[in-house]
């Protein structure tokens, strides 16, 4: 399933907008900026670029929206990585206060994107963190707390264990804490939807070309099976599916499978009833459990985090008990679709962004734990800063914060974090 060059037959691939295919690179080019990678990092990256006047080509190994991108929860959740106060150690309290308004304001940037260019993606605005425990909930009331000192100003609002049914029809929640500022929306169509926007301002994409050797020097030369590019800056936008191409930022993220399924459309009443003011769900396990309605009112059931490198081999059978746990009502439901990607997960949960230090015109983002549907866009913006700008504050913290490498190469890294996580598991730190 995942060495397939197409989309994933996902719900997504299936009510895609145009899906135009582009030529393969077949001849040297140049260009300021080259950006390897089609999924929003680069997508976004390339539109920044181009906005800020640079000439730009985009290689792409397969097609636009394959990666994480195209197939995701689609749950656009404010935020950045997991809790990052613990970073003032390298960043300061005003980085964290940075870090903080841009978890915010990156939402906001998705959001003014679709609405600027029309982009047709199913946008909808209301989400609800869930607490699989008191305490979590009790830590709501904090979080609810904090974002009003941050200014936070769309609506949020405590919902307890006896009220959950107001925002779904699920009795295993010991509460929620909506947030009217987060939302979901359809990622493939919004990433197709992107890519036409960096076309219509220059930007040269190619699909189905994979970068197979890298050149360093003062103009990178990026080599494909039919051509290449020379270009003064390079951009490492691959995320989980980096390889071997720049093996010191591979061994930094570990790929972790996470699946998705579909259940064929439910009735207006069910949908209602279901999840009543159609917010996206999320709750609070390591493996959490993510889940909404599209457009076409199917429950998109996602979750799992797996560290093994092997994906299940049949992902409904997989995932439809983890649905009926929450959802015993929809035992009768058929699972329509089923797909799984690869989440670029990093060891402090914190997204990777910065400059080779032995080549500073290679610029790169990745990692974004499972969070990346507003941080790509608001890394993408910091990327084209650097670049353009030759320095970004935004980009200087994001670098400072350190990006850890995992212990064990490619083949032991999977294992030792899985082995770390059941130890985590075992002392009761973090839920399975
Ligand atoms: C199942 C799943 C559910 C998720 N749910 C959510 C969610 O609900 N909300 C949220 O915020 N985040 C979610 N995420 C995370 C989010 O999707 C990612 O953080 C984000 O899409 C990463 O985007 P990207 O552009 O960096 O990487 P990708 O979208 O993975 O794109 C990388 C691209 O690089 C290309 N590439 C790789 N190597 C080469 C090469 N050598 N040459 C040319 N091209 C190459 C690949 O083909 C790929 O298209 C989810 C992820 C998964 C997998």
């Amino acid at each position: 399933m995942m060495q397939s060059s197409e989309h994933a037959r996902s719900y997504y691939r299936a009510t895609a907008n145009a899906m135009p295919e582009r030529a393969v690179l077949d001849a040297d080019l140049d260009a300021d900026v080259c950006v390897i990678g089609g999924g929003f990092t680069g997508v976004n990256t390339a539109i920044e670029l181009a906005q800020r006047g640079l000439s730009v080509i985009l290689l792409e190994a397969r097609r636009i929206g394959w990666g994480a991108s195209g197939r995701n929860g689609g749950q656009l959740i404010r935020g950045i990585g997991h809790d990052v106060s613990g970073f003032a150690k390298y960043i300061g309290e005003e980085g964290v206060a940075y870090l903080e308004r841009a978890g915010i304001d990156s939402v906001a940037l998705v959001g003014e994107r679709i609405r600027e260019h029309g982009i047709d993606c199913d946008l909808r605005w209301g989400f609800c963190e869930l607490a699989n425990t008191p305490a979590q909930f009790a830590a709501f009331t904090r979080e609810q707390e904090h974002l009003a000192q941050l200014g936070y100003t769309p609506e949020t609002r405590l919902v307890p264990r006896h009220a959950m049914a107001q925002v779904v029809d699920s009795t295993v929640y010991a509460g929620g804490l909506v947030d009217m500022g987060s939302g979901h929306l359809h990622p493939l169509n919004l990433v197709l939807g992107e890519a036409r926007v960096a076309e219509a301002l220059g930007v040269r994409i190619f699909e189905h070309s994979p970068v197979l050797e890298l050149i360093h020097g003062d103009r990178v030369q990026v080599r494909c099976a039919s051509g290449t590019v020379r270009a003064g800056h390079l951009v490492l936008a691959c995320n989980a599916h980096l390889e071997e191409l720049e093996p010191c930022l591979s061994g930094k993220v570990l790929p972790a499978g996470s699946y998705i399924i579909a259940t064929e459309p439910l009735s207006e009443t069910q949908a209602r009833q279901l999840i009543p003011q159609n917010l996206a769900l999320c709750d609070q396990k390591i493996g959490l459990d993510y889940y909404r309605l599209s457009a076409d009112r199917r429950l998109l059931f996602g979750g799992a985090c797996h560290y093994s490198g092997r994906d299940p081999a049949d992902i409904a059978a997989y995932m439809q008990p983890k649905m009926l746990k929450v959802f015993p009502q929809l035992a009768n439901t058929a699972i329509e679709f089923q797909w799984g990607g690869k989440i670029g997960i990093t060891a402090n949960r914190f997204p990777q962004v910065g400059r080779l230090q032995q080549y500073p015109n290679v610029f790169y983002a990745q990692g974004y734990s499972g969070h990346g549907l507003n941080v790509t866009h608001w890394c993408a913006r910091l990327l084209a800063e650097g670049i353009h700008a030759g320095q970004s504050r935004g980009l200087d913290l994001f670098s400072r914060v350190p990006h850890m490498t995992f212990p064990g190469g490619k083949l032991l890294r999977s294992p030792l974090l899985a082995l770390g996580m059941l130890g985590l598991r075992l002392r009761g730190l973090v839920a399975g």
